[in-house]
């Protein structure tokens, strides 16, 4: 037996159902449950919301959230080798968990989810820095979601916590600061998962705000970042050439200089940009 719950050790689970981690799905399982509740803890209280987890695998940070009193887990798992043992984990807690068989990135799950819904995921880094963008720019705001608690490979939640200034500032951390807190809240070297990946890991928590921190288009602000970004090395008056005719005009009318580089321009210098772009 576990210490967070009565359901057999994770080694144990993985043997009887024959879990070996598969690279193609960025397995790199959590099997200290005593690890996994630390990190469901950091999602917050839990007790009046659906969370939505994403690649539960054989349920470690599943059993992590439900024991710390999550009211109902969704979990959607593209694996369908881990349904049996996640089965296990919904017999154990009746009516708490509903697994979806299915590729986080076509599934919609909100269907299934009723508010206050926080999101908590340690997913393969590539599907989750694409859903990380999905769940930063959706089509309305405030988004469906609460809070993101969210395993990623160190160097990429550098990104989303980055300041104006450093390497790591960029597209990612203007995006993730504009409508949320974004806070690295664990470290984990590489052998807190099996089998350990090359890297270590961070848990970054964000908070999504009532209302943006600045008023800009997000349409607009995502372009123009994402170009600034995209030739992050040149002045801003070459880098945003194809924003708008008279760019440099519109960079003084924001308060920036022309020959700024996008890494040193601050949230509030590129919604103040995007919203002179946006006067057309
Ligand atoms: N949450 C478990 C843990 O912490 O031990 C497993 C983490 S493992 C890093 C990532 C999990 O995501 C695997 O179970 C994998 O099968 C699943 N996965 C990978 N790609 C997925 C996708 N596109 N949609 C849903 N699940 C996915």
């Amino acid at each position: 037996m576990s210490t967070i719950d009565n359901l057999p050790p994770l080694r144990e689970v993985i043997a009887t159902h024959d879990l070996a981690a598969r690279k193609s799905l960025g397995q790199n399982f959590l099997l200290d449950l005593n690890l996994t509740a630390k990190i469901a803890r950091q999602a917050g209280d839990m007790a009046d919301c659906d969370v939505l987890e994403i690649g539960p695998g054989p349920g470690g940070l599943t059993r992590g959230l439900l024991s710390e009193g999550a009211r109902h887990v969704l979990a959607i798992e593209k694996d369908r080798r881990c349904l049996p043992a996640l089965a296990e984990i919904a017999d154990h807690y009746p009516g708490r968990l509903t697994v979806i068989e299915g590729d986080a990135l076509e599934v919609d799950p909100l269907t299934h989810l009723t508010p206050p819904i926080r999101v908590a995921a340690n997913l393969p880094y590539n599907v989750g820095t694409e859903l990380l963008v999905r769940w930063l720019t959706p089509p309305e705001w405030p988004p469906f979601w609460q809070s993101l608690t969210l395993m990623f490979q160190r160097e990429v939640a550098e990104r989303i916590v980055a300041t104006p200034g450093s390497k790591a500032y960029g597209r990612l951390a203007v995006l993730a600061q504009w409508r949320s807190d974004a806070r690295i809240v664990l470290q984990l070297p590489p052998g807190a998962f099996t089998p350990p990946p090359k890297v270590s890991s961070s848990v970054v928590h964000l908070t999504a705000l009532p209302e943006p921190r600045f008023p800009a288009d997000p349409d607009v602000l995502s372009r123009v970042v994402a170009m600034a970004f995209n030739q992050r090395r040149k002045m801003l008056r070459s880098a945003l050439k194809g924003a708008a005719p008279d760019i440099e005009d519109r960079l003084r009318a924001a308060g920036l200089s022309p020959t700024e580089r996008a890494e040193q321009i601050s949230l509030e210098g590129f919604c103040a940009l995007a919203r002179e772009i946006a006067k057309g």
